[in-house]
C-alpha cells in the first residue's frame, strides 16, 4: 500500500484535528483539515452503524478532495437503553445540544440499575487508489445520576471511568486522549497503516 504525503481529516472540529496532528507527527505525514478546502459538500450520516457513517463521510470527502482521507464516527452506547443513543448521539434530544442530550440521558436512565456504557469510535481511511482500512476504539464506563466536571464535550460529565475514578469531564484533554475511544482508534489505525504501507 502506498504511503501518502498528506491525509485529509474529514472534520471541521479543531480539537479532533489537533489530536490527529499530534498522533501522526512521528509518521512525518502532513495532516490537513477541511478548512483547506472551499465548498465542501455536506455528507448525510444516514447509516445505522458507526462504520457505515464513517464510510459515507470518507467516501464523500475522498471523492471531493481526490486525496487520502480519514473520517470518524463515534457515540455513546448504553446497555440498559439497548445501545441507544448510539449513532443518534449528537441528535439524541436536540441537534448537537449537549445539555439537552444529557438531560434526556438522565431521564431515560432514571430507573435503570445497570449503568454500564461505552463510547465507541470508528475510523475509516480511504484513498483514491481504493485502499480502505478500518480501526475501532472503545472506552468503558458508567452513567452517573448527575453531572461531574467542567472540561466537557457531549456526554463527558455523565460518563464515569472506574479505572480513573473520574468522569471524562474531570480529566484534562491530554489525559482523556490517552484512554479515550477516539485516542484508542487513532492509535489502532496508525499501527495498522504502518504495517501496511510500503516502507
Ligand atoms: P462525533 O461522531 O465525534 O461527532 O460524535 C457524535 C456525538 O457522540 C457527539 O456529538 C457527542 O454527543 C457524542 N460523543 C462522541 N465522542 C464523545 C466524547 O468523547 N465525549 C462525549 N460525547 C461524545
Amino acid at each position: 500500500m502506498k504511503r501518502p504525503e498528506s491525509i485529509v481529516i474529514a472534520s471541521q472540529n479543531a480539537h479532533k484535528i489537533i489530536e490527529f496532528e499530534d498522533a501522526f507527527k512521528p509518521t512525518g505525514i502532513t495532516i490537513k483539515s477541511l478548512k483547506h478546502f472551499e465548498n465542501v459538500p455536506t455528507i448525510a450520516e444516514t447509516g445505522t452503524t458507526f462504520e457505515e457513517n464513517a464510510t459515507l463521510k470518507a467516501t464523500g470527502i475522498m471523492n471531493f478532495t481526490h486525496q487520502a482521507v480519514i473520517a470518524d464516527d463515534s457515540g455513546l452506547v448504553v446497555k440498559a437503553l439497548n445501545g441507544q443513543p448510539g449513532v443518534h448521539s449528537a441528535r439524541y434530544a436536540g441537534d448537537h445540544d449537549d445539555d439537552a442530550n444529557n438531560d434526556k440521558l438522565l431521564k431515560e436512565m432514571q430507573n435503570k440499575t445497570d449503568r454500564t456504557a461505552y463510547f465507541e469510535s470508528v475510523l475509516v481511511y480511504l484513498t483514491p487508489e481504493g485502499d480502505k482500512v478500518v480501526a475501532n476504539g472503545r472506552i468503558d464506563g458508567e452513567i452517573l445520576r448527575e453531572r461531574r466536571g467542567n472540561n466537557d464535550f457531549g456526554y463527558d460529565p455523565l460518563f464515569y471511568v472506574p479505572s480513573q475514578q473520574r468522569t471524562l469531564a474531570e480529566m484534562s484533554t491530554h489525559d482523556k486522549n490517552l484512554i479515550s475511544h477516539r485516542g484508542n482508534a487513532i492509535r489502532n489505525l496508525i499501527r495498522k497503516l504502518l504495517g501496511l504501507w510500503d516502507s
